[in-house]
């Protein structure tokens, strides 16, 4: 019992997933809901169903957050999806949250450049400086720091 309960929940995550995941596809334009399932297998690497994929399309454009324009594509017409304005509105902010939360797990390999202040993820280059271990985003930015911190003593004496 536990078990179903559990692979459930897995489950409606695996959708919700894959429903933001549609939501990134139509917010880099219009498109296919055929298109909208290719895209997701190729860059998720998993099979998408279309009976999750149209009915969620058409609750977005119930709510007004996206609008179908008819092509015909040789000889089917086809429907072509867009965000609203307000549907865009919606994914700004829903991006910007999800961005904070994938902060959090980022941001302890985070190193913060010692001599430009920008942030590294992974890969920092390291340098022992006066005995003490520091990290910076490149070499070049590590002798820089080197040169300024030889110039602030030379001021100093
Ligand atoms: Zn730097």
């Amino acid at each position: 019992m536990r078990k179903e309960t559990q692979s459930q929940n897995i489950d409606e995550l695996i959708s919700d997933f894959s429903r933001f995941y549609i939501l990134t596809i139509l917010y880099e334009g219009p498109v296919h809901g055929y298109s909208i399932i290719n895209q997701f297998k190729k860059r998720v690497k998993k099979e998408i169903s279309p009976s999750l994929v149209y009915p969620f399309l058409q609750q977005l454009e119930e709510k007004g957050l996206v609008i179908h324009t008819q092509k015909p594509v040789g000889e089917k017409e086809r429907k072509i999806f867009e965000l609203t304005e307000q549907g865009r509105e919606l994914c700004t902010g829903l991006f910007k949250r999800f961005a904070e939360l994938v902060a959090i797990a980022i941001e302890p390999s985070m190193y913060v450049c010692a001599h430009c202040g920008c942030k590294v993820y992974e890969g920092a280059y390291r340098e022992v400086i006066e005995g003490n271990e520091m990290a910076f985003c490149c070499m070049h930015c590590a002798r820089s720091y080197k040169e300024s911190k030889k110039l602030a003593k030379q001021v100093k004496q």
